[in-house]
């Protein structure tokens, strides 16, 4: 029985008594016959007046129920004889179930029931709650354990599910002890508001949400403790005119100055850094807000005290992209700069990992290879994760070990850099453990995209249009979204539009790019569209992520319906990285919902991502806002980040201050209460 049970998530008493009904029904009172409507289910009683096996279609046995108001049908197709023995003329009969109109006039099929005496069996006070079952796990067998755990919980609740929170929480908020709300829950009274569980804004299930939400917040706190439990090199800033002020130097030899908002999070950045605690941050900032200056900078701070520095992201394209902007920055500051991904092998891997053992690489830059297994350095002073929506909070603490073994006694600086901006209450619960740096401001002299939404019968008007465009020499995207599951039907639909491009476009050079290229050939493609030898690219959505050319000036999405408003912002930011006044057209595949006419008026309003990240969420949902890489990390058992929006900031509120107030004993149960899984990651 513990190991079906454990196949719902219940593994103690506690798990139990938070497993809650995914429904209710009312079986509290009689319904007389003549007052029954179809497809309402209902308690009736009566006597059988008759019962006989009925030969339609299918043989059943029907017997008629008389009460003082009317008469019904219970009817059943799969009998026993002991039942149909049993449910003979004259027998007194109290009944549950949905009525519907059957070949008799209103019947019930298989009602439950129960005969005997049955005006003096008592109906139950509370409603009958309905709980979500397994194979093999009846619903009755639930509530029968249910019941003695409920039982419990009335007599003695601190034996069996401690109230942690202080009462002084729940007072300020309105919302009942916990004790209450799982009684509630578990057994509400007739005259429970329905509807506003069915909307979990119910009081009682905000008290348990509220304690879900503080749950996980402090688990990320923990997290966050442990990942400064060890100290980290501090990093103080180099001055000019010595050769190793490599931060001044590379700022004095950049092209461009940096834009208030950079300046302000490099600030941030360089306050952590000075300190001999790991530096834990996350900066938000828009595609093109110039987050890869912040990236080199802090890597340089680290380097120039002596330190190396890793850069990942998240795939090959991108890392390569960073492996030569940086090479091109840091070429007169003479620094040493190492390249690893999956692809590096053999003997060229060997030395690579021989460079970065002995320190001779300062820099290195490279995709998630960097976490594998022989992967060491000799003084990881910080480690920069570009885009890392990708990357979970599981993975960074993979490589909080990393740097303790190249040290044992020293931990490294980490700065997470994403260009998918949260909401702010979002980001609480997803990157709580990382203090927050935004760039909200991008470089001077972009014009913004403008954004037209297209139904895809207006394809030829796009054709001309990006012949047009081809005659200019701007470049263009085609970006194909696509529903399939398989990777290879996407490619091939790929494959079909650019051939169909090439076709009605003959003089145009039209490149195909999509996930199934080896790395070498889709770098060799981004190459060619960098260089202005491709004026029409077609990819599938694998340039989401910050590919930057320049020249190109026009981005077709089709059926951008299919795409999160996040993701389309993404894929837009791709335009509108030069001087000349981009576009981006969405060609819709009509007719489209009204839901998806809001979203894409929002694509075509705002060009702030923070602005489309809340209405994503809005429209969305969390989980879809923030994709796979979350979905793991905040998997909530009652908490929902939407219908509890308003809980979270107070939740954070109260995580935090029982973090410092109360004891541990008490913060470590409450995560162990709400994230079983986070004895892994937290160590409780
Ligand atoms: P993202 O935040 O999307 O990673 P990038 O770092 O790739 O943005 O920057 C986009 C482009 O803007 C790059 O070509 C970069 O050199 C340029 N850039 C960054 N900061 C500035 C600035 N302050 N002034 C002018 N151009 C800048
Ligand atoms: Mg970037």
């Amino acid at each position: 029985m513990a190991e079906k049970f454990s196949r719902l998530q219940i593994h103690c008493c506690g798990d139990l008594l938070f497993h809650l009904p995914h429904r209710y029904e009312d079986r509290t009172r009689i319904t007389p016959i003549s007052h029954l409507l179809p497809h309402h289910p209902a308690v009736i009683q009566g006597k059988v007046v008759s019962s006989e096996i009925a030969m339609g279609r299918k043989r059943s046995l029907l017997c008629r129920i008389r009460d003082s108001s009317g008469f019904i049908g219970l009817r059943f197709y799969f009998f026993t004889t002991a039942q149909k023995n049993q449910l003979t003329s004259g027998a007194n009969i109290r009944c549950y179930g949905e009525v519907r109109q059957g070949s008799s006039g209103l019947e019930i099929y298989h009602p439950e029931y129960d005969l005997g005496d049955t005006d003096i069996k008592a109906l139950p006070q509370t409603l009958t709650p309905i709980y979500p079952a397994t194979d093999g796990l009846s619903q009755q067998r639930i509530k029968n354990v249910l019941n003695q755990a409920l039982d419990q919980l009335k007599q003695n609740p601190a034996s069996i599910l401690p109230d942690y929170l202080p009462p002084l929480f729940c007072k300020e908020h309105q919302l009942p002890s916990l004790k209450d709300a799982l009684l509630y829950l578990h057994q509400p009274p007739p005259d429970a508001e329905l509807d506003q569980i069915a909307d979990k804004q119910h009081p009682c299930q905000l008290r348990l949400a509220f304690e879900e939400l503080i749950s996980h917040r402090l688990s990320l706190l923990k997290i966050r403790q442990q990942m400064q439990a060890l100290p980290a090199p501090a990093l103080a800033p180099q001055t000019l005119p010595t050769q190793q002020a490599f931060t001044e130097r590379f700022l004095q030899k950049l092209e461009f100055k940096l834009t208030n908002a950079q300046q302000r999070v490099w600030k941030e950045i360089a306050a952590d850094l000075k300190q001999p605690v790991p530096m834990l941050r996350l900066v938000q900032g828009d595609v093109g807000s110039g987050k890869t200056v912040i990236a080199a900078l802090a890597a340089l701070r680290a380097i120039e005290n002596g330190y190396q520095a890793a850069i990942m992201a998240p795939t090959e394209i991108l890392a390569e992209q960073h492996f030569i902007t940086f090479k091109q920055w840091l070429k007169p500051l003479n620094i040493q700069t190492g390249w690893l991904s999956g692809k590096t092998k053999g003997k060229t891997r060997q030395q690579t990992l021989a460079a970065l053992l002995s320190g001779d690489t300062q820099l290195l830059i490279g995709t998630h290879a960097l976490f594998q297994e022989d992967v060491g350095f000799a003084k990881l002073g910080i480690i920069v994760i570009d885009e890392q929506h990708r990357f979970g909070v599981h993975q960074r603490l993979e490589l909080k070990q990393k740097s303790t073994r190249s040290n044992a006694a020293l931990s490294c600086h980490q700065l997470v850099m994403t260009a998918t901006p949260i909401p702010r209450s979002l980001a609480m619960c997803a990157y709580g453990e990382l203090d927050n740096s935004i760039i909200d401001e991008l470089p001077p002299g972009r014009t913004p995209v403008k954004t037209v939404v297209l139904p895809d019968s207006r394809r030829n008007d796009v054709i001309a249009r990006i012949r047009l465009a081809c005659k200019e020499k701007k470049q263009i995207y085609w970006v194909c979204t696509l529903i399939e599951e398989s990777e290879q039907l996407q490619c091939k639909a790929a494959e079909n539009c650019a051939d169909e491009l090439k076709q009605t476009i003959p003089n145009a050079t039209i490149a195909l790019i999509h996930g199934r290229l080896s790395s070498q050939e889709k770098a060799d493609i981004m190459a060619g569209f960098k260089a202005g030898d491709i004026d029409l690219l077609v990819a599938t959505t694998v340039i989401e992520v910050g590919v930057n050319v320049p020249n190109a000036s026009l981005m077709i999405i089709e059926n951008p319906e299919r795409l999160g408003l996040a993701q389309l912002h993404q894929l837009r930011g791709r335009v509108g990285r030069g001087a000349i006044e981009s576009f981006c057209l969405l060609l819709y595949h009509p007719p489209l919902s009204a839901h998806g006419k809001a979203r894409l008026k929002v694509m075509r309003e705002s060009s702030d991502g923070f602005v489309i990240a809340e209405e994503d969420l809005a429209l969305r949902g969390a989980g879809e806002l923030l994709g796979t890489r979350q979905t793991g990390d905040i998997a909530f058992r009652i908490a929902d980040l939407q219908c509890h929006s308003d809980l979270i900031e107070p939740a954070q509120a109260a995580a935090d201050l029982l973090q410092t107030q109360a004891n541990t004993l008490i913060t470590d149960a409450l995560i162990k209460r709400w994230l079983p899984q986070g004895e892994q990651y937290a160590q409780v």
